[in-house]
């Protein structure tokens, strides 16, 4: 299966951050391969800007030297390498002060596509959505993009959407949350939406319950400051998962437009059941032989900060009423697995004699590793010796279906191409975030209130017994991770 490049016009993309580690490692590389499959034109151009002080040439060879570091699997195409650096151009500014902006501004074209991505620290979204406007950049087809964290809480989420539509509509602010931009999370729309087999069974009759993991091996190094003031709920839950809970419990859209799409999310995290302190479990990953524990990384042995976070979810609607969503992610885990489960209901009945209970079928949505879809199906087992049961899966790998030679995107290179198309379904819509922060805000409260401490837990397990004990009180288990 080949994959089809549809052209963007060509554009002026102001890339703020443009050194930071985020722009090297993920979206210049992105951009490059979106150029290299011919997705724009070369008189698109890629401004880079950030405090230091540098040449347009010595910008382009940082980007080489990063594109080189971060796409190791490309095999060198210097003429395309060159085209693409012939895009970029640089200027300083100062996002505090008002060096560089009337450089900046008049390096903007009036008659091309503008965005402006703001891959900075959010304390500076404010500031640089200000001075935009104050040198007549924000037109009114401009589009602006905001990296993650939103807020810490509802009440800075609504200040920054404050701040940020004084000067854009909400038609051009993009909240970039880069799940979304997963090639399986769209699937899983096509998935529902694009097949006739599994919604008729995307409902409380068939389904038992929904896993939601998002787990990673590493620990917090390098954002130790950062995470240990927001923690897993905010870092994680409130954003990711619960986009991927929204995705997988939404009622279908009538069209697949972004307002029609943001509605239907919107909806769901609105029916949201508050959640029992008994129905949350949190854990810090303790010090083993092998290295330092949480409290070491962030050199505070009073952090009451959780690296690590089982949530047990309820959805008060009809289609959901009674069937758990559990949502799991942490730090140091004994694998990195991003993945959402759907537990279908045993069969009713059994008529195979001796053969134990027959369990109802999985379908697993594998967001990484190898992005793919799952279905574990039972089967006869094959042999003649007597008539038993076994489950195998019936497996869709991504990376297989489209070819060898069909590289998947990374979710940057998605978002950032639907950034110049002005799509913004993959983007959150500013309601969407500050129901999600409404959400966290209480729970995040609870447990603030109670002091409760996280229970620590080993570094490569899959957290805390208390996480597993979530699901084992309900009769139900935890898919391995990495399983
Ligand atoms: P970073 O490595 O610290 O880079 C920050 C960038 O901002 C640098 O280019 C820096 O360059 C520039 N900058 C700092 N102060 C500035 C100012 N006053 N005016 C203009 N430019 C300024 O940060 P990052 O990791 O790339 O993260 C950027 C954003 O993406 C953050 O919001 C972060 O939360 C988000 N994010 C990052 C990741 C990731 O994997 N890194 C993942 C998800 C989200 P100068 O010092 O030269 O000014």
């Amino acid at each position: 299966m080949v994959s089809r490049v549809i052209p963007v016009a060509p554009f002026d993309l102001v890339l703020f951050g443009a050194t930071g580690d985020l722009a090297r490692r993920k979206i210049l590389p992105g951009l490059f391969h979106r150029f290299e499959v011919g997705q724009f034109p070369s008189e698109a151009r890629i401004i880079g800007s950030a405090r230091s002080a540098m040449t347009p040439d010595e910008f382009r060879a940082q980007v080489q030297a990063a594109i080189r570091e971060f796409t190791p699997d490309t095999p060198t195409r210097g003429t395309v390498l060159e085209q693409f650096l012939h895009c970029l151009d640089y200027v300083a500014v100062d996002a505090r002060g008002d060096a560089g902006w009337a450089e900046l501004a008049g390096r903007m074209r009036p008659d091309v596509v503008r965005a402006f991505y703001l891959s900075v620290a959010p304390s500076l979204f404010a500031g640089i959505a200000r001075q935009l406007e104050h040198h007549g950049m924000a037109t009114a087809d401009a589009r602006i993009v905001v990296e993650k964290p939103f807020g810490r809480d509802l009440e800075t989420a609504r200040e920054l959407n404050a701040s940020l539509r004084s000067f854009f509509q909400e038609h051009q602010i993009y909240r970039i949350d880069h799940y979304l931009g997963k090639e399986t999370v769209q699937n899983l729309m096509a998935l529902r939406f694009a097949n006739s087999l599994f919604e008729p069974l995307w409902n409380s009759t068939h389904v038992d319950h929904v896993q939601i993991t998002v787990a990673e091996s590493l620990g917090i190094e390098g954002r130790e400051a950062y995470y240990d003031q927001s923690g897993a709920m905010r870092d994680m839950v409130q954003n990711h998962l619960v986009q991927l809970l929204c995705l997988t419990a939404m009622e279908p859209p009538s069209k697949f437009t972004p307002n029609a799409v943001r509605d239907e999310k919107v909806k769901v995290i609105e029916a949201l059941d508050p959640v029992e302190p008994s129905d949350i479990a949190r854990g810090q990953y303790r010090a083993d032989k092998g290295g330092d524990g949480y409290l070491d990384h962030v050199g505070d042995p009073q952090s009451r900060t959780e690296s690590f976070i089982a949530i047990k979810v309820r959805i008060a609607n009809w289609r959901w009423a009674g069937v758990p969503f559990y949502l799991r992610t942490g730090k140091r885990l004994r694998a990195r697995v991003s993945e959402i489960v759907v537990q279908f209901r045993d069969p009713p009945h059994t008529i195979f004699p001796n053969v134990g209970p027959v369990h109802g079928n999985r379908l697993i949505i594998r967001l990484q590793p190898d992005e793919g879809i799952t279905l574990r199906t039972t089967i006869k087992d094959p042999g003649p010796g007597g008539f038993r049961l076994a489950e195998v899966p019936l497996d869709m790998s991504f990376a297989e279906a489209l070819g060898a030679d069909s590289r998947p995107q990374d979710a940057y290179e998605r978002l950032v191409m639907d950034v110049i198309r002005g799509d913004q379904t993959l983007f959150m819509r500013g309601d969407e975030v500050e129901a999600a922060w409404a959400w966290a805000d209480t729970i995040i409260e609870g447990w603030e209130r109670s002091r409760d401490q996280p229970y620590p837990y080993d570094q490569g397990s899959s957290g805390p017994e208390e996480a597993l004990m979530l699901m084992h009180r309900d009769g139900r288990r935890w898919r391995q991770i990495g399983g």
